[in-house]
């Protein structure tokens, strides 16, 4: 739903109530001029975060976009989201000029149970819309002993971004369409290894690089699951 009338936008916020509640801005960090990371607070009680799960923030009258959370805690009402601010969009540009004191509304968090504690190997696939999706894996990733990889494909401004957030296990990529390149996926060492074959696998970012990514292992008989969701698709308006 990425747009909707004012009226019924309006409308939908007064139905929901606390489905939809009003959070403050209590912090913004720049990790650089491209990635925005916001802290929030306000009434998240009987709201269930799992680890992926995503909220849809109301970036203008008339204008809804879906975003991650990277850290949550229900108790103190917190909330961190980390944002591409990829140009001059709406919700690029309602992200970056949120500060401290501002309220938005955000809705509750839904999407698919991503993360198996049972499933030794995770490998996380993703761009920079998936960072917070890594970040809010990482500690469970470490906590529960997995043995975790994390592939980004990257624009080259950015490159730095996952060690500046505290990143672990991570390799970069160029973003330069190899992620749409069936045969260059094919030889990166998780399949000649082997031993990645039984990973569970999440891929999120570009739509053409996720779908990309999951045929191949689709194509090598991979026995982990493969969890999928496409952020952004060029040309089209918050998916
Ligand atoms: C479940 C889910 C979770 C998401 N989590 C996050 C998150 O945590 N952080 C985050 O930053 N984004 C996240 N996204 C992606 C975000 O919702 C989209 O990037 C959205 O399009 C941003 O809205 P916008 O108004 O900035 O751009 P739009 O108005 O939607 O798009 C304008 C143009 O920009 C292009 N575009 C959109 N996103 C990008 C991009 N990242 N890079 C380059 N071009 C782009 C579009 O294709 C379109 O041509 C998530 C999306 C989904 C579905």
């Amino acid at each position: 739903m990425p747009r909707t009338a004012k009226w019924l936008g309006d409308a939908m916020e007064g139905l929901l109530g606390s489905r939809f509640p009003l959070m403050k801005v209590m912090e913004t960090n720049y990790i650089n001029p491209n990635i925005k990371k916001i802290r929030f607070k306000g009434n998240l009680s009987g709201m269930n975060f799992q680890l992926g799960y995503a909220v849809i923030i109301r970036v203008s009258d008339t204008e809804y976009r879906n975003y991650s959370v990277s850290f949550s805690d229900v108790e103190n009402g917190i909330l961190e989201i980390i944002f591409h601010l990829h140009g001059a969009a709406s919700g690029c540009l309602f992200m970056d000029r949120l500060t401290v004191g501002d309220q938005v509304r955000v809705s509750m968090p839904r999407g698919q149970k991503q993360y198996d504690p049972a499933v030794k190997k995770q490998l996380l696939f993703g761009d920079e819309t998936s960072l917070g999706v890594a970040v809010s894996f990482q500690p469970y990733l470490k906590k529960n002993n997995h043995e975790f990889q994390f592939y980004f494909e990257l624009d080259e401004a950015n490159e730095q971004v996952p060690r500046l957030l505290g990143l672990e296990n991570y390799t970069v990529f160029p973003k330069n369409n190899h992620f749409r390149n069936e045969q260059w996926i094919n030889d990166l060492a998780i399949f000649r290894a082997g031993d990645w074959l039984t990973a569970n696998y999440i891929l999120t970012g570009n739509v053409k690089s996720v779908q990309t990514f999951r045929r191949v292992l689709k194509n090598n008989n991979i026995s982990g699951r493969i969890f999928t969701a496409g952020f952004w698709l060029e040309g089209k308006t918050g998916l």
